[in-house]
């Protein structure tokens, strides 16, 4: 615990470093204004002189690794997934890889004290990279974890992205990456009828490339058991989430209202960034 506050303390990534926008991003920026962005004096606004830090809640499979990687490339911050992490960690075969393995292909949490000293080696090493700001995928995921990240820095912007439970283990089991590329896919082929003032739901598969086709890995931990013992997990330690921060005025609910192509416009204009996407290809 004491490494994650000590590196934050000194870390440009928790908000005193470099400045967020290129000369052209600002330019483009000056005349589409987010107001997750930078001014206006709301408490969830990115300081002028950094970039933005947001995290990222939802159930697994939800797609919080599509949206925040989407949006990471889009704003020029890193995106940093805490599940990622652990997996770096499980395939290096280093000291803590059985323990880890044994606790993830459970559906288990890793202790706060062994995924703040993973994500705090993940920031220094960033910040050695010269990176500021971030947006957080799969943490904080307990309270303890609110928090530290609360006692170290400012959180801008918690972004709860929500689909029906009955989706999510279907879209759990059909996500699929890329050995060689590293890419994510999803076959699953989601069609949920709408009932009782719920609209329905439906998303085409993710489906890779030719190239990709024959080197596609499951993870361990997304067979149905696990899945399945995961989102009881969230619903129990990581859902009380969504109430501390939005007690502290920081929460935007989403709930996703399809796949990729549905979604990620609806997502761009609900954060007010349609136009800065817009600019930012035009002036590419
Ligand atoms: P999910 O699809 O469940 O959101 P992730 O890829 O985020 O999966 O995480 C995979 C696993 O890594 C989790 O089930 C958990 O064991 C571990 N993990 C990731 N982030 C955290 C965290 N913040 N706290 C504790 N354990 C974590």
């Amino acid at each position: 615990m004491a490494r994650l506050v000590r590196v934050a303390r000194s870390s440009s990534l928790f908000g005193f470093g470099n400045r967020f926008y290129s000369t052209s991003a600002e330019a483009s920026h000056a005349s589409s204004p987010s107001p997750f962005l930078h001014g206006g004096g709301a408490s969830r606004v990115a300081p002028k002189d950094r970039n933005v830090q947001w995290v990222f809640l939802g159930c697994p499979g939800v797609g919080k690794g599509t949206y925040a990687s989407r949006l990471s490339t889009l704003l020029g911050v890193p995106h940093i997934a805490t599940g990622d992490l652990v997996r770096e960690e499980l395939a290096s075969s280093g000291p803590l890889s059985q323990k880890l393995s044994e606790i993830v292909n459970q559906g288990k949490l890793v202790s706060d004290e062994i995924i703040v000293d993973l994500l705090s080696k993940r920031l220094e090493a960033g910040e050695a990279r010269g990176e500021s700001g971030f947006i957080l995928d799969g943490f904080p995921r307990t309270m303890r974890q609110a928090e530290i990240l609360g006692d170290v820095t400012d959180i801008d912007l918690v972004v709860n992205l929500k689909l029906p439970e009955e989706v999510l283990v279907d879209k759990c089991l059909g996500r699929r990456t890329c050995s060689q590329c590293g890419k994510g896919f999803n076959v699953a082929h989601i069609n949920l009828k709408g009932e009782n003032g719920r609209p329905g739901i439906s998303m085409d598969p993710l489906l890779p490339p030719h190239q990709c086709m024959s080197k596609l890995v499951t993870r361990a931990d997304d067979t149905e058991e696990v899945v399945k013992a995961r989102l009881r997990i969230y619903n129990e330690t990581s859902q009380p989430l969504e109430e501390y921060y939005r007690t502290k005025g920081k929460l935007m609910e989403f709930d996703l209202p399809g796949g990729i192509p549905e979604s990620w416009p609806r997502l761009l204009e609900a954060l007010r960034l349609d136009d800065y996407e817009e600019k930012q290809s035009v002036a590419a």
